[in-house]
Order: structure tokens, then sequence, then C-alpha cells
């Protein structure tokens, strides 16, 4: 156990050497920090035969603010044993840690640079088949095995404390259910739009749903979640979905991650409006992002189902027909979270790359000038009907449909 440093090359080949068991003794490695996330560094360690490790370190604040926004270097320890937990229970669709120090908050995890991060890939309107499969199945594994259907309640309860995440929900708290809904020096959006937003904050059922799903994530400690599953936390590639990037977990409402998935899905949705010009091709990737949705949905209700009806490990949860009436309360969660999420990345702090970073120039400039701005706005609308119509759901296809609806 050594004491905390903040890591830079030299420092992580160092600690990396000492930790050993990475590389060959005689090995020659370099180090090269790339991230380009919000909170951690993140350095590639590789020797000269194309051998290659990730080294993710928290820092004691905020990477994308500042040391004038503190944060806790716990986080580390929560995102790599979520890690380790979720891999338990899906290998296939977990990054894999390798090595964790949790003094110097470092997570050594396998390198998954020959996949692409989701929100890139759906960017540059690449497709991938077996996304919503994946994402489905790693969500009801996930959720199920850290559920009260299957822990035992002591095993439950010592796993909630164990992954108690104040300063992280905190975050998710304040930035999700209330700064979009009031005024906060923290939103972005533009001029255009604050119209739009004075009528969002005036919108009496709306602001009673998203208390509702506040409520329930301050309180329904369901299963270990994930916690910030947009479509940055997750590498593809032709026959892989991975997920990376768990610090937010804790144990939460089993919707919340389902419908910030599906969220982000209809953000890109949106985004492309203004980044495919031709309609056909729009209209193509559009139809791939709703029929990814939509086997989302349908995989995670039949997996989650099958895994109650053989793994149900608490008597009374066993009774016909209850995994059932779970599970619609969970889809119905999860519109509502995917309604939120679209609101509060289109007006809150945190925004989307597929809205805000347009590659090409020109297609920028139509987003700018009108496209962008309807992008947002269907955002801001489909944000506030998914919410508002959720518990009129009660089967997988009305979700589907519903959502459906809203987008056409
Ligand atoms: P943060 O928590 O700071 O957001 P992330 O875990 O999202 O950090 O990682 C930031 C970036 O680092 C990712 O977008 C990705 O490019 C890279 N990265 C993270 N984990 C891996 C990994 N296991 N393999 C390859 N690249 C990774
Ligand atoms: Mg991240």
């Amino acid at each position: 156990m050594s004491e905390y440093v903040i890591f830079d090359n030299e420092k992580v080949i160092e600690y990396i050497k000492k930790v050993g068991s990475f590389f060959d003794n005689d090995a020659v490695i370099s180090s090269n920090e790339f991230g380009d996330g919000n909170l951690n560094l993140v350095f590639r360690v590789q020797d000269t035969g194309g051998n290659s490790i990730i080294v993710k370190q928290a820092l004691p604040y905020a990477r994308c603010v500042g040391e004038s926004w503190p944060l806790t270097l716990d986080r580390a320890r929560i995102e790599a044993n979520v890690l380790k937990r979720h891999a338990a229970v899906c290998p296939a669709n977990t990054a894999k840690v390798l090595h964790h120090d949790s003094t110097l908050a470092v997570t050594v995890l396998e390198d998954l640079g020959q996949l692409q991060i989701l929100r890139s890939a759906l960017n540059k309107a690449q497709t991938f088949t077996n996304l919503g499969r994946d994402i489905a199945h790693y969500l009801a594994r996930t959720s199920f095995y850290h559920s009260s259907f299957y822990l035992s309640p002591t095993n439950k309860k010592a796993l909630v404390t164990e992954f108690t995440n104040p300063e992280l929900c905190a975050i998710t708290e304040d930035l999700f259910f209330d700064d979009p809904y009031r005024q906060s020096e923290r939103n972005q959006y533009p001029q255009a739009l604050e119209s739009h937003v004075a009528k969002l904050r005036n919108n009496v059922p709306l602001l009673l749903e998203i208390a509702k799903l506040k409520a329930k994530f301050l309180t329904a400690s369901e299963a270990l979640l994930h916690g910030d599953i947009h479509t940055g936390s997750i590498f593809v590639g032709t026959h892989e979905t991975k997920v990376i990037d768990p610090e937010f977990g804790f144990f939460g409402p089993i919707g919340f991650d389902l419908g910030s998935f599906i969220g982000n899905l209809l953000l890109n949705y949106c985004a492309q409006q203004g980044r495919i010009k031709a309609l056909p091709q729009r209209r193509k990737m559009q139809i791939y992002l709703l029929d990814t949705i939509s086997v989302c949905l349908r995989e995670f209700y039949v997996n989650w189902l099958s895994l109650a009806q053989q793994d149900t490990k608490d008597l009374a949860l066993q009774a016909s027909g209850f995994a059932e009436h779970f599970l619609i309360s969970v889809l119905q969660d999860s519109v509502g979270y995917c309604g939120s999420e679209l609101i509060r990345r289109t007006i809150g702090l945190a925004h989307v790359a597929d809205i805000d970073e347009i590659e090409d120039e020109q297609t920028r400039l139509l987003v700018q000038q009108q496209a962008l701005l309807l992008g947002e706005q269907q955002a801001l609308l489909l944000g506030e009907q998914l919410i508002l119509n959720a518990k009129n759901c009660q089967s997988v296809e009305d979700i589907y449909q519903l959502i459906i609806g809203s987008v056409q």
C-alpha cells in the first residue's frame, strides 16, 4: 500500500513494473495519457511487442472542471468492484479488471482499443447488429443477480453498504433531476430554447413525474447499477460489446440504466437530423436505432423473466406473476428515466457530442442554424411526452409503441 500520488507517464511505468506480471521482465514499456473522459486520467501502457494495458486513475477532483470541484477517490474502488461483480455474471460484456489499488485509486484494465466507443461509431453512422441484444443481456444479468430475487437479504444489505456512493449519486441527483427544472449556472442551452425551457419548468404534471423518478432513484435499492451507461461508456466491434466506466455505480432502480441507454440512442436519433443529409440514409440509421431499442427492450424482458423463473432464490418472490409485475414497473421507470436523460442532455450541464460536436463543418453549420435547434427541441418534446405517458404502458409492446409514436 503506497500513499496517493497523481500519476504521470513515468510514474505509471514505475508502478506497473513494481506490480509486475503484465509484461516480460526485460520488456521496454512506454506510457501515453489519452483520457478523453470528464473525470479521470487514462494511460495506455505498452511494450514494443504490441502488448498493452489500460491504467485508469481517479483524481481528487473532476478533471473537466479542475481542483475547484473536489471529488472522492473512492469512486475508483466503486468502479473496479462494480466491474468485477458485473464481470462475474456477464463476462462477455464487461471490461476486465486486471488489478486494482484503492489507495492510489488506480485500476488496470484490459485494453479495448481494438474496439470503438459506441457514441463515436453512431456519430459516423456505423451500426452494430448485436448491440441491442448484448446490452439487454448485460443489463438483465447484472441487475437480476444483484437483486433481491437472487441475493440473500443479508448479502444484499452488505452489498448495498459496500456500494454506497453518495458523492457520485449527488451529481446525478443534481444534474439529472434538479438543474434542468430550475435556474442553475450549470445549465447550458441556446437562447432560442429559453421559452421552451420556461414552459417545461411550469409543466406541473411533468414536474410531478420527475419527482417520482427522483424519489425512486433516491430510495429504491433494486440492484447494483452501472449508474452512467451512456453510449460513451460502451465499446463496440462487429462481434463484441463491452461496458466500461461504472464509477457512478450504486444500488438503485433497474430502469435507470435501461432508460439511460435508450435515451442516448434517442439522442443520436435526434442528432441524425443534422448529421446525415440524404433522407434515405438518415432514415436507415434512424430505423436501426429504433430497431436496437426494440430488441433491447424485448430481450431485456425475456432474459430477465427467464432468469427469474430459473434462479429466483427468495420464496415469496417466486409467486406466479410477480416477476412480470416487477418487470413492467422496471420498463415504465425506464421510459421515464429515458425522457429525463433526453431533457438533461439537451439543456443541462452535460451535453452529448452527437448533437454538440458534429464533425463535418457544413453539417455543424446546418445544426447551428436549424437542425441542431430542431434536434434539441425534438429531444425536449420527446422527453416530456415519454415521461408523461409512462404509466399508461402495461407491456413491453406498449412501451416500444410509445417510444416509436413519440419520434414519428
Ligand atoms: P472517465 O471516467 O474519465 O469518463 P472513461 O472510463 O470513460 O473515463 O475513459 C475515458 C476514455 O479512455 C474512453 O473514452 C476510452 O477512449 C479510453 N478507455 C477507457 N477504458 C479503456 C479500455 N479499457 N481500453 C481502451 N480504452 C479505454
Ligand atoms: Mg466516464
